[in-house]
């Protein structure tokens, strides 16, 4: 049902929190991992593809590189992500740039270039957000551009089903990764008290663990989801965004 041995897949953002614990669902399901993240010396994985996402053409050329590198691919997973925060008028030029780069641009030129090398029963997964669906205060930017690959992944799921390439994405609400807790540390909160007080607010008594959204993921890559396209599925607790 949910077998992936053999398959091969490039996870972005494998550094970090939910990207780490993706790694370690595929590989654990047999499936060999090409990881891309600006430093990946630590992350174990079949193939190591370091690179800023902001070039273009590093974000163009992974999924060759990565096709190269295994042999093939069947699984892309867009989850490097970006947050700044601040309402419009408290937005630079800068946070932007890198909002819009790394959120949105990156994951279309790694789609853009993807489809075409990819065949029947392949998988691309989006990062998305509850923030994309229903946004929160003080984080306008972070939002739109969650909101903007959610749409894209429900446009390219329509798109590019009749390649028998189904394209899906994954919305957290909170998830105790270095994204929320330096967040929380810039703040001036301590961020094992602030992750156990923001637990409380949620029906299933805790924030997210990296796992509990890799384990979607995994879903939405194998074919145990094989009738599901252009979903954006919300990963949340029972704590919808108001
Ligand atoms: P994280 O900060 O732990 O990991 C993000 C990774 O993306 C980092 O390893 C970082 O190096 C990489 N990255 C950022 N900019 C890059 C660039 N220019 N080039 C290459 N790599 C770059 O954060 P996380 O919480 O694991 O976030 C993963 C995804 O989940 C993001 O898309 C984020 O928006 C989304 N998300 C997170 C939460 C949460 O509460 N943590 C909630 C909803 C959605």
């Amino acid at each position: 049902m949910n077998d992936l041995r053999g398959k091969k897949a490039l996870v972005t953002g494998a550094a970090g929190g939910i990207g780490a614990a993706v790694v370690k669902a595929l590989r654990a399901q047999g499936v060999a991992v090409a990881v891309a993240d600006r430093d990946v010396s630590a992350v174990e994985a079949e193939a190591h593809l370091p690179g800023n996402l902001l070039e273009a053409a590093y974000a163009d050329g992974l999924p060759a590189a990565a096709k190269a590198a295994l042999g093939g691919l069947d699984i892309i997973v867009n989850n490097a992500g970006v947050i700044t925060r601040g309402k419009v008028d408290e937005t630079t030029d800068a946070d932007w740039d890198l909002s819009v780069g790394v959120n949105v641009q990156a994951p279309f030129r790694i789609c853009r270039a993807a489809i075409p090398l990819m065949g029947p029963g392949s998988a691309i997964v989006n990062v998305a957000s509850c923030w994309g669906l229903r946004p929160g205060p003080g984080h306008a930017v972070y939002c739109m551009t969650k909101a903007a690959i959610a749409s894209l992944t429900q446009c390219m799921g329509m798109d590019h089903a009749d390649k028998g390439i189904r394209i899906n994405a994954v919305a957290p609400n909170e998830v105790n990764t270095p994204m929320l807790r330096t967040g929380f540390a810039k703040r001036g909160f301590d961020p094992d008290s602030a992750v156990a007080e923001l637990g409380k607010s949620v029906p299933l008594g805790r924030i997210a663990e990296p796992e509990d959204i890799a384990d979607v993921i995994v879903f939405l890559a194998s074919d145990a989801s094989r009738y599901m396209v252009g979903a954006v599925v919300e990963v949340n607790g029972g704590k919808p965004v108001k």
